[in-house]
């Protein structure tokens, strides 16, 4: 069974996370999306059991996609999964440098590791979390930038906030 770790922040999902997730479902057996908590970064607009549930939601109708979360390194939890593959969604070139020292360095720690990127979907290019947030923030229409069932609850979080 080949499976694949697809990491990130997810704070929250948007629907470039979603396209990301759904075409590297179709490549693997099992996919296993990971909300990574790093405790040295400072603490996000959801908390990481809060993400999960979003994601949960969200992937609900994938059949092959798990939703967990980890504190530690990618590496680690690739092997307790016992996968070979990380996923990455790639959008601009900024994205890219970076990311490639990530691959470069997950690989150094974990020799059966390998990452792919995909490109993201051309209407998501620019999208980020952050986006979601400030698009949030000003009380713009959500439907274009995060999955149908968590824009009420990232927009009463935005509510709460101010
Ligand atoms: P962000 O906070 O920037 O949205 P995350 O840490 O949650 O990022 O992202 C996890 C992974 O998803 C990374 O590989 C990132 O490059 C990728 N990703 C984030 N947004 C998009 C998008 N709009 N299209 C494609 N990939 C994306």
């Amino acid at each position: 069974m080949k499976t694949a770790i697809y990491p990130g922040s997810f704070d929250p999902v948007t629907l470039g996370h979603l396209n990301i997730i759904k075409r590297a479902a179709r490549c693997f057996d099992r996919l296993v999306v990971c909300v990574m908590v790093n405790s040295e970064k400072p603490a996000g607009m959801f908390t990481p059991d809060e993400r999960v549930d979003m994601l949960r939601r969200v992937c609900e109708k994938l059949p092959n996609v798990e939703v967990d979360q980890y504190t530690g390194l990618v590496a680690d939890y690739a092997r307790l999964q016992k996968a070979c593959t990380l996923v990455k969604g790639l959008r601009a070139v900024s994205d890219y440098e970076k990311e490639v020292q990530m691959a470069l360095i997950n690989r150094q720690l974990n020799s059966r590791l390998d990452t792919m990127f995909l490109p993201s979907g051309p209407k998501y290019n620019h999208l980020s979390s952050s986006v979601v947030k400030e698009m949030a923030r000003y009380g713009a229409d959500l439907s274009d930038f995060v999955p149908r069932e968590i824009i009420d609850e990232v927009r009463h979080r935005i509510d709460g906030r101010k």
